[in-house]
């Protein structure tokens, strides 16, 4: 459906994305991942022809959007980051102007405006003037616009930016249902939206791909560097005394919790030693309260952009294997990617 092959985009000397290349299969919703700065917007950009690459192509369907582009246009409906909408018309006049814009037959157009407003259910407000509609509001008349014309391609740079948690669960699931008609591509910094809308993310570091999998697989991924997690009933030096028996640890950190001792170890590549060390705890005497060897989409999300912040430098205290006598308290873990941020909105009075 759309195959961007080796798209470089420079603005002056900055490389904002950098030779990259990735494939969008029809009828699937696509994350596009990565932390501010990385290219997201530029990349789209790009793709719905708003934007000319220094290098590389981008083919929706078989048309250059460069070459073609009214011909590739037409097969994608695009929400920009900052939608250009004129707040002085109704969401109805608005969405008119830009079917006439886009070309849409006059006698199509008041039945093409009433089908995008209900399905983005805003018909109850399709009078008032935009710039007296909550910001929820005024997203879904920018999503409305995207479906003008019933593209088969939805394109939509972080959409629930600024919105407040309730309006980002609506306009959430008006994009999966959005998922079941047409192939859609959400980006976004949040990795739980990704996770919970998206079948397949494409994640963005410094204008590169990073990874382009199913979020399944990109978990598998942690495999390659795998980490155990334990929580055990006892102090951390008994926990080590248990952990130093195994040449497979090459890294740990260990904390005091009120369960006992948290442990987190990183192993050598493709060793696992789950169960061997179930039962040493086990046979010290030691409960295990907690054990997994998963690697969370989160960690591996942070490792795989991480030269982001500040040159890769790791906020976590982790203490080799051989500084094993030197045992610190690590800070309590806090996720850094919780969901979008929580701004109070009390005044959604007006819709
Ligand atoms: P994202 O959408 O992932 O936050 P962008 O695509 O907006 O990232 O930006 C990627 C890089 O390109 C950033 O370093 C940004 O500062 C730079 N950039 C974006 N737009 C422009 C522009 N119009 N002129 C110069 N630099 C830009
Ligand atoms: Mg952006």
């Amino acid at each position: 459906m759309i195959k961007v092959s080796n798209l470089t985009k420079k603005y002056g000397s900055n490389l904002a994305v950098d030779n990259i290349s990735f494939e969008i299969e029809k009828g699937k919703i696509y994350g596009f991942l990565g932390p501010n700065g990385a290219g997201k917007s530029t990349t789209m950009n790009i793709i719905t022809g708003c934007l000319a690459q220094s290098e590389g192509t981008v083919m929706i369907d078989g048309h250059d959007v460069f070459d073609e582009p009214t011909a590739a246009k037409k097969l994608i409906g695009y929400l920009p980051e900052i939608p250009p909408l004129y707040t002085d018309m109704s969401p109805k006049e608005y969405l008119t102007f830009v079917a006439e814009a886009k070309g849409i037959k006059s006698s199509e157009i008041g039945p093409e405006v009433e089908r995008v407003m209900e399905r983005t259910a805003i018909t109850g407000v399709s009078s008032r003037l935009i710039r007296n509609l909550s910001k929820g509001y005024r997203q879904r008349v920018g999503i409305a616009m995207a479906l003008l014309g019933d593209p088969e391609i939805i394109i939509l740079d972080e959409p629930t930016v600024g919105l407040d948690p309730r309006q980002i669960i609506e306009i959430r699931e008006l994009i999966k249902t959005l998922g079941e008609d047409h192939t859609v591509i959400l980006s976004s910094h949040i990795l739980s939206e990704i996770q919970e809308v998206c079948e397949q993310v494409i994640i963005i570091s410094h204008g590169r791909v990073v990874a382009n999998d199913t979020i399944e697989n990109i978990c598998l991924m942690g495999n390659q560097h795998p980490v155990l997690h334990i929580i055990a009933k006892c102090t951390p030096d008994a926990a080590l005394a248990i952990v130093d028996e195994y040449e497979e640890v090459t890294h740990y950190a260990i904390t005091e919790c009120p369960d006992g001792t948290e442990l987190e170890l990183t192993l050598m590549p493709g060793s696992d030693i789950t169960d061997q060390l179930f039962f040493a705890f086990a046979g010290a005497g030691i409960a295990i309260r907690y054990l997994s060897n998963r690697v969370s989409l989160e960690e591996i999300y942070l490792k795989l952009t991480e030269t982001t912040f500040d040159g890769g430098e790791e906020d976590e205290p982790v203490i080799t294997a051989d500084e094993s006598s030197d045992i610190e308290t690590e800070e309590e873990y806090t996720p850094m990617f919780t969901g979008a941020e929580e701004k109070e909105d009390e005044d959604d009075s007006d819709l």
